[in-house]
């Protein structure tokens, strides 16, 4: 009898599967875009912004050289290197910066989540294929150039599957995260906070 009871699941799994819409996107003509700007994370509320987890963003003039991002991959990849640069920060004495090895990396998004001062970010960048191993190592540089993403191609959802779109569908609209304004303001209060942190340092030292 059980047999019986599971043959007509399975059938009709499969029938009502018949109705659903399928799409196939014929990349690279067609590059799917994703929703929001990317994974990020506030380190001041511990929250994070839903997004793809794509090559990195560096912001240099945010980076402290304080390598928890490293240390963080340390565990699951080790595909961040700290590398010295020729430039000098306030807030980054040492002048170094991460470089990240698309060959190890695995975009779990730990050493954005480890990065207490918003300088490391995920984009929607997901075109990183390379001839050589060489070439998948992002330098400090490489890292703080905008992804010039063509990305033209939305999936809309509907109860009969999911099936290409021009416009974006108003449920993920609203769902948009309103990432970096967020983030940049708590940025400045931030950098604020440190910089009055340090000249205090400075009277006393
Ligand atoms: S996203 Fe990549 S670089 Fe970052 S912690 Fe994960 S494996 Fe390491
Ligand atoms: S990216 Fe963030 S965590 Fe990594 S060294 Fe710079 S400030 Fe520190």
């Amino acid at each position: 009898m059980s047999t019986i009871v599971g043959i007509i699941k399975a059938l009709n799994s499969g029938v009502k599967h018949l109705a659903v819409k399928r799409f196939t996107l014929r990349y690279p003509e067609e590059k799917l875009k994703f929703v929001g700007d990317g994974y990020q994370y506030d380190p001041v509320s511990g929250v994070a912004i839903a997004g793809y987890k794509g090559r990195h963003m560096l912001f240099h003039d945010k980076c402290t050289g304080c390598q928890l991002c490293a240390i963080a991959c340390e565990g699951v990849a080790e595909a961040i290197g700290m590398v010295k640069v020729d430039n000098k920060w306030k807030q980054n004495k040492k002048a170094i910066l991460p470089q990240i090895d698309y060959g190890k990396c695995v975009f779990c998004g730990l050493c954005v989540d480890a990065c207490p001062f918003y300088a490391l970010y995920m984009t929607n960048d997901y075109e990183l294929s390379s001839f050589t191993k060489e070439s998948l190592i992002y330098t400090p540089a490489q890292l703080a150039v905008k992804a010039h993403m063509n990305q033209d191609v939305q999936i809309a959802i509907s109860k009969r599957g999911a099936s290409h779109s021009a416009e974006l569908p108003a449920p993920l609209k609203k769902a948009l995260p309103p990432a970096q304004p967020q983030l940049e303001s708590k940025l400045k209060e931030t950098q604020e906070d440190k910089e009055k942190a340090d000249d205090k340092g400075d009277t006393h030292g």
